[in-house]
């Protein structure tokens, strides 16, 4: 398997979920910059001019490039020292990011172990999923809502408290669609297209489905 697997897909995809799902089973690192963007929200020790360019995110925009790689390669130098690979899960959000990443793994001399999958949906199904699912407060555990389960047991994982993410209002949700919606996504994939890395899993799925043919991908 590749060190290095990249997550591409629209808010709601179901990226985060995928991932948790391969952390747990093939022991990678997962890295989500969403999650180290709102524990830097939590950090009171944090850099206050990091700190600001958070107003971005909270109002569905992308945050400043310098960040993300400041956040990100960070993480992945940590976890491919440690012996691990990693799984990015929304790391990446325009091509000039996918073009930085790549000239990273260039540097570290791992450009040939990189794997791009795509969990491809359209944005009016994720705008559904956004503005109904919940998250854990503690342990970032993703449910989407079910007529079965109404929110009704706390966190499948952890018991902890599920709430509904701040910048999962529909307004919020409608801006994050635009700016990071299909129509975004498309430089991106043509970018790793032209590298020929591309694999696409049809997001629309089960869980369970899409999460088979994760596998599948990977393991060819
Ligand atoms: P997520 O948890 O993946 O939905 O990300 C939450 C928010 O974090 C996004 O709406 C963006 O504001 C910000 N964000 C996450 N990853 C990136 C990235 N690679 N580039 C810029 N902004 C990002």
């Amino acid at each position: 398997m590749k060190k290095i697997i990249i997550l591409l897909g629209i808010p709601g995809s179901g990226k985060g979920t995928q991932a948790r799902l391969l952390v747990r089973d093939i022991g990678y690192a997962q890295i989500s910059t969403g999650d180290l963007l709102r524990e830097l929200e939590q950090n009171e020790h944090a850099y206050p001019e990091d700190k600001a360019a958070l107003a971005a995110m909270k109002s569905g925009s992308l945050v400043s490039d310098d960040l993300i790689y400041k956040l990100a390669f960070t993480e992945i130098k940590k976890h491919l020292d440690a012996g691990k690979g990693v799984i990015l899960d929304g790391a990446i959000r325009s091509r000039e990011q996918a073009e930085r990443y790549q000239a990273y793994f260039t540097e570290l001399g791992i450009e040939d172990s990189v794997q791009v999958l795509e969990i491809g949906l359209d944005d009016e199904t994720a705008y559904n999923r956004l503005t109904k699912r919940k998250v854990c407060d503690p342990c970032g555990f993703i449910l989407p809502y079910s007529p079965d389960n109404e929110f009704k047991f706390g966190c499948p994982e952890c018991q902890g408290k599920l709430v509904v993410r701040s910048d999962d209002n529909p307004e919020t949700i409608r801006h994050r669609l635009k700016e990071q919606g299909n129509e975004a996504l498309k430089p991106i994939l043509s970018y790793y297209n032209e590298l020929g890395l591309v694999h696409t899993v049809d997001g629309s799925q089960s869980i369970e489905s899409v999460d088979a043919e994760v596998r599948k991908v990977l393991q060819e």
